[in-house]
């Protein structure tokens, strides 16, 4: 991620999101940067601990 680039916080939200799984805590609801290698997996929050399952990614569409 670049700075000084003016890119559309919506699409650089989307991309961001696209890039490198998004993923929100259900127990605390922070939400963390997952590597694509674990997109499919469930991954413990940084923050509270708890573990946050690859369904909470967000299949909107
Ligand atoms: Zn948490």
């Amino acid at each position: 991620m670049k700075e000084g680039v003016p890119l559309n916080p919506l699409f650089a939200a989307v991309m961001s999101a696209v890039t490198s799984g998004r993923r929100t805590c259900p127990k605390c609801g922070k939400t963390h940067t997952v590597s694509p290698l674990k997109k499919k997996q469930a991954v413990p929050c940084k923050f509270c601990g708890s573990l946050i399952p690859a369904s909470s990614e967000g299949k909107k569409s």
